[in-house]
């Protein structure tokens, strides 16, 4: 594999990156094919990973995590993408979106019993925001929560949602006010797996085994206690999660990119065409030497957005955004391009290529869409237009 070098990584990013490479190849290699041939959801390969801290490395130790920054997180989901790229969208899910939203806006209750069982891999969590009607506007959705005598009522329907049909917690965003009011009137609930809940399995081209389905809230009780965060608030949390998610995201990428390199090197180091290997082929040479040059510019760009993060620069939400675009763009080039030079292997349903070419083509559309991508960067741009 290609060796990951950068002049940000710390002693305990390099320890780190064994500890996750080691449990990736004894773990998910064995299964990376039946989880995508089977849409096998991968159970006991989420609780292996949260015994040892990498299911959500960015909590501290005694939350069930690794004490990782983002820049640790986004490399434990490259490692764990080169692998299977639905493994890392879980781990992806189960850490940022959901069990770090409940860390970081849960009441004592959820960060003292929900949250170490879901870093650990005992829970498993879903984050239920896109809908029927709408995935980019999220400000528009219309599942709504409405008061009475006490309590809240839920009802509406879900769609895309990760890990949705195994999930024994929702982190379910509703509308608590009028839909003119957009994102100034979401709430966050916490909803427990319940009768109410209807999860109907949706079958997707890639990432699959992950349990993505469409759910139905059907007059679904909860208390104040399962507020998250405050109300009318909970929009902020879906685009804080949201903009980790998309570093995330682009280190899927990252990680299918190198694995699709690795699949593309050794497939021309073995095949003669012309009389002559094929690495002598000068078009073939400058082919990898493409390649390569995008996935270190990817590496750059998606640890730089890490960085960010963990410096808390104020502008670290539009260099998610920076990331997550440039990061699949060159991914899925760099994906393409190394099908095409398998001939007609990188099609065949057995190779592993099939498979990455299938999931990173889910990348350009999970997290916000490239276009949600560069609505966020040329509105961060225009600040400088004047
Ligand atoms: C692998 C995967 C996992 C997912 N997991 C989850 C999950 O766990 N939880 C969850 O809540 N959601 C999840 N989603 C849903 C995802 O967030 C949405 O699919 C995404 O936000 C896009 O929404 P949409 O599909 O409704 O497309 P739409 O919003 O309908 O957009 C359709 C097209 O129009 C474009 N478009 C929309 N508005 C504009 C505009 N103003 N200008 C230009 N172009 C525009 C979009 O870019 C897109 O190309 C997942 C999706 C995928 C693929």
């Amino acid at each position: 594999m290609i060796p990951i070098r950068h002049p940000s990584l710390t002693k305990d990013h390099e320890k780190f990156i064994e500890l996750v490479d080691e449990l990736s190849r004894r773990f998910i290699e064995p299964v990376a094919d039946k989880i995508d041939r089977e849409n096998y959801y991968p159970r006991e390969v989420i609780r292996e990973l949260g015994k040892n801290g990498v299911l959500a490395p960015i909590l501290p130790r005694e939350y069930g995590g690794y004490g990782m920054d983002v820049l640790g997180t986004a490399l434990s989901i490259e490692i764990i993408s080169r692998y299977s790229g639905s493994m890392g969208i879980l781990t992806e899910v189960q850490g940022f979106l959901v069990t770090d939203a409940f860390y970081t806006y849960g009441n004592k209750q959820m960060k003292e019993e929900l949250v170490p069982k879901l870093a650990r891999g005992e829970l498993i969590g879903s984050f239920a925001l896109s809908e029927p009607c709408c995935g980019s506007d999220a400000a528009a959705i219309e599942t709504r929560a409405e008061r009475r005598g006490g309590e809240w009522v839920i009802n509406g329907k879900k769609m895309w949602i990760t890990q949705g049909l195994y999930a024994d917690v929702y982190l379910v965003f509703t509308r608590t006010g009028p839909k003119e009011a957009r994102h100034r009137a979401i709430t966050a609930f916490l909803v427990r797996r319940n009768k109410c809940i209807e999860a109907n399995p949706i079958h997707v081209m890639g990432i699959r085994g992950t349990g993505t389905s469409e759910l139905t809230f059907n007059d679904c009780v909860v208390g104040d206690d399962d507020v998250v965060g405050k109300i009318n608030e909970g929009f902020k949390i879906a685009m804080e999660a949201l903009n980790q998610g998309r570093i995330a995201v682009a280190s899927v990428t990252l990680g299918l990119a190198e694995a699709a390199l690795m699949e593309a090197l050794e497939w021309v180091r073995n095949r003669r065409a012309f009389d002559q290997p094929m690495t002598n082929l000068e078009w073939i040479q400058f082919q990898l030497a493409d390649m390569m040059a995008y996935i270190e510019t990817m590496r750059s760009i998606v640890y730089d957005a890490a960085l960010h993060f963990d410096r808390k620069y104020e502008d670290y939400y539009a260099f998610a955004s920076i990331a997550k675009l440039t990061s699949v763009l060159l991914g899925m080039d760099v994906i393409r391009r190394a099908v095409q030079l398998t001939g007609a292997y990188g099609v065949w349903s057995n190779s592993k290529l099939n498979r990455i070419y299938r999931d990173a083509k889910l990348m350009e559309i999970g997290e916000g869409t490239n276009e949600v991508q560069r609505m966020v960067i040329y509105k961060w741009l225009s600040k400088y237009l004047g």
